[in-house]
């Protein structure tokens, strides 16, 4: 399996589709803040920058980051959520060429605007495991009405998904990520899915990763 990044808008089916490539292909999930709180268990002027909520350099960022590849040895892995700029992005090329590994393929989620902001008025979420479902899209309706299919807690709506909070970081993302994608295409190894379902996304991105 080829090493994914995964670049969406809010509200894509990130999360979903990172679930699921977990589950059927047996990629690892790597998020820099669950590698940074692993370096902090042996770096205590990390663990007070990431108590105190101060911003982390790029170097310790990729320091865990190092650290973390080597752990996991020769695992196909997804990032989701990084890199977040051009600059992680080039350094990033730079670290995989030192570790000579591969870089993979870096799927984009192309998802409408207006579809967004309809996926995250009717997200609902389940406040024990975090899996998210929706009181509209067939393929995310809980198989109970109103409880996850899980653990059966009640599912809940969140307090950020509102139209408002949806705007801002839409914008917000627009602002940073294009470029990101830019870089990416120049590169030949952007991947745009353009898609309408759950399913079929999972379909599409299954074809490009063998
Ligand atoms: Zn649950």
């Amino acid at each position: 399996m080829k090493n994914v990044i995964l670049i969406a808008p809010p509200a894509a089916g990130k999360g979903t589709l990172s679930d699921s490539l977990c589950k059927e292909y047996g990629y690892i999930s790597l998020s820099t803040g669950d590698m940074l709180r692993e370096k902090a268990k042996n770096d205590s002027e990390l663990l007070e920058m990431i108590k105190t909520g101060k911003l982390i350099d790029d170097k310790t960022v990729f320091d865990a980051f190092a650290l973390r590849l080597n752990e996991i040895g020769d695992s196909s892995y997804i990032l989701d959520g990084f890199p977040r700029t051009v600059k992680q992005a080039r350094m990033y090329d730079e670290m995989l060429s030192k570790l000579n590994r591969d870089l993979g393929v870096v799927i984009y989620l192309d998802v409408e605007e207006d579809e967004l902001l309809s996926r995250v008025t009717s997200r609902i979420v389940c406040p024990k495991c975090k899996r998210s479902y929706s009181t509209r899209n067939k393929s995310l309706l809980p198989k109970i009405e109103g409880l996850c299919d899980t653990c059966g807690e009640s599912l809940v709506k969140r307090s950020d998904d509102v139209a408002e909070v949806f705007d801002h970081r839409y914008k917000e993302y627009l602002e940073k990520t294009k470029p990101l994608i830019d870089y990416y295409k120049s590169k030949g190894v952007l991947y745009t899915i353009v898609s309408t379902s759950v399913d079929e996304t999972f379909n599409l991105v299954s074809e490009i990763i063998k």
